[in-house]
């Protein structure tokens, strides 16, 4: 199994202790992989975060490395170019020496009837949900490989789990139901030398659910036994928790953050 745990006489805030670490974590620069940003930077890890167009991506980086005391830098890639992921990797390594978590983040979401989708559309949304996170994997576990360790995160959804009503996300449902089941595949292919896991949110407040009509999110809200959307700050434990040593046994699992929606 990879990553040795620390003794079970460790105080348990050392098992989430991310000092010296170095992640990566794609569409870190606002909603929910800038708290990631913040919580692994918290725990002690320098970070590189990944961004597609945004203009504030580099202060926002160099605002949380001030703040943090770790370093954070960011990074221009599109995550559906295959590519510019290795590219991006590389350059990653060269400024970092290494990277020992990456949080493949980065998602969008057309809300479109299936039979209204163009193909153009389609392959968008499944070069970011799907193959992005593929692409950010498949060049991370170059260098886990030779490291004989690292850590993959994938942020999925309760949209890969179940299918919402009411819904026209088809294509995002089933982006983010492949990458659920990949997660369990490359947890048994790399067992050798990197744990893989995946957290999948519910309604969270962020961009994408805001751009939403309002009487879509009021039906989520409304199907939400905890009456409410979350909050980003909310993901950050489980996230932590999967890039951290805390979970040293764990390897294919779905965390699952939704306030009970996937429940009743
Ligand atoms: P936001 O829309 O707030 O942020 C999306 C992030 O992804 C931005 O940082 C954006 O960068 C980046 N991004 C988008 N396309 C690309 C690309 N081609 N290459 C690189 N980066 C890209 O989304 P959320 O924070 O809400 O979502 C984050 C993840 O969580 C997604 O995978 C989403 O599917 C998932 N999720 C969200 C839920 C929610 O309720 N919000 C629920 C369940 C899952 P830039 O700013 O430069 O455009």
């Amino acid at each position: 199994m990879v990553f040795l745990p620390k003794p079970g006489d460790a105080h348990v805030l050392d098992l989430f202790s991310l000092k010296g670490q170095v992640a990566v974590v794609t569409g870190g620069n606002r909603g929910i992989g800038l708290e990631v940003v913040k919580a692994l930077a918290e725990a002690g890890a320098s970070v590189a975060i990944i961004y597609r167009s945004s203009s504030s991506a580099h202060e926002i980086a160099s605002q949380l490395s001030s703040q943090h005391g770790t370093t954070i830098r960011a990074y221009q890639c599109d995550v559906s170019d295959e590519s510019a992921v290795d590219k991006v990797f590389d350059e990653v390594v060269k400024d970092f020496s290494k990277i020992d978590i990456l949080v493949a983040n980065a998602g969008i979401c057309y809300n479109v009837a299936a039979e209204d989708m163009t193909t153009q559309q389609f392959r968008s949304e499944m070069g970011v949900n799907f193959d992005g996170p593929w692409f950010c994997a498949r060049s991370a576990s170059r260098y886990f490989k030779k490291q004989g360790s690292g850590n993959v995160i994938f942020t999925t959804s309760i949209s890969g789990m179940i299918v919402n009503i009411p819904d026209k996300q088809a294509i995002y449902n089933a982006s983010k139901a492949g990458l659920i089941h990949l997660v369990k595949s490359l947890a048994i292919e790399w067992i050798d030398f990197a744990r893989v896991n995946c957290v999948s949110p519910g309604y969270i407040a962020t961009d994408m659910l805001m751009a939403e009509p309002q009487e879509l999110r009021d039906k989520w809200v409304a199907l939400t036994p905890a009456k409410r959307m979350g909050e980003t700050y909310e993901l950050k434990g489980a996230f932590l928790f999967c890039a951290s040593n805390a979970s040293s046994f764990m390897t294919g699992a779905n965390i699952v953050v939704d306030g009970a929606y996937t429940i009743p």
